[in-house]
């Protein structure tokens, strides 16, 4: 059943590390795949300016590359924005949307989204999507609810074909760059609960292939556990995607 899904240990980077220093990370990540080949699908998602270069030292056969975001807009007067086409001309192939930050300091609203999600396979970028309660939210215990309006709002519009080509991303506010991370347990409840209604809205083999990743605080010493529940396909990893050593760690946790 699990060999169905892709297992995906995906890097976002966040606004970190400049272009020198993303490219001598993204080399040192290649190397020690080429040389200790994974177990599982390697995306690296860096800043914009940084795609481009990256894309000139990875091998795409080790190791995919995504953008961390993208414009609402197809093309034209939008200064300072970033379209699905462009970041697609890079060479990357994926795109992460919806990440937490972005919606609580972008003020980027679910019909926004939508419409990102929309462009971003339009050009053809698979869509790393993310969804996550707040502590308050877990607290008033109202985290599946939550996590089901994400999807409604932003990606249960697309047809079966177009699903197909999200991955989604399970990220705790609470456990995101907070030393806090979910238990294998919890983490596993809630994978359980959208795969659930993944489920109900395209069917169970839809929802048997989709990749639910967990992101918050994994790390090599975690993500073992993490990896080993049946509702969990892999991580989506900030701090930890900074250091060749804990990237690569957390990648061997599918060996
Ligand atoms: P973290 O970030 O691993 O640093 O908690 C994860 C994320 O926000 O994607």
């Amino acid at each position: 059943r699990r060999k169905m899904r892709k297992k995906i240990v995906a890097g976002n980077w966040k606004m970190n590390l400049n272009l020198q220093e993303g490219l001598a990370l993204a080399k040192e990540v290649n190397d020690a795949l080429a040389a200790d080949k994974p177990n599982c699908d390697v995306i690296i998602c860096t800043p914009f300016i940084h795609l481009a270069s990256v894309a000139g030292v990875l091998d795409s056969q080790l190791v995919g590359l995504g953008a961390e975001n993208c414009a609402d807009k197809e093309q034209g007067a939008y200064t300072g924005e970033v379209s699905a086409e462009m970041v697609k001309s890079t060479g990357a192939q994926y795109v992460i949307l919806g990440h937490s930050e972005r919606r609580e300091y972008y003020n980027e609203t679910p019909e926004i989204l939508k419409e990102k999600v929309l462009l971003a396979l339009k050009n053809g970028l698979k869509v790393i999507f993310c969804i996550g309660e707040t502590l308050a939210e877990r607290e008033a215990n109202k985290q599946n609810e939550v996590v089901k309006a994400e999807l409604e709002g932003s990606v249960f519009n697309l047809s079966a074909e177009e699903f197909a080509n999200v991955i989604v991303a399970y990220e705790p506010i609470w456990a995101i760059g907070t030393g806090k991370t979910a238990t294998a347990e919890q983490a596993e409840e809630i994978h359980a609960f959208i795969r659930s209604v993944i489920a109900e809205k395209y069917g169970n083999e839809v929802a048997e292939n989709t990749s639910i990743l967990y992101g918050g605080s994994a790390k090599p010493s975690n993500a073992p556990e993490l990896f080993a529940k049946p509702n969990i396909d892999g991580g989506l990893i900030g701090g930890a995607a900074l250091k060749c050593a804990d990237f690569k760690g957390i990648i061997d946790a599918w060996k």
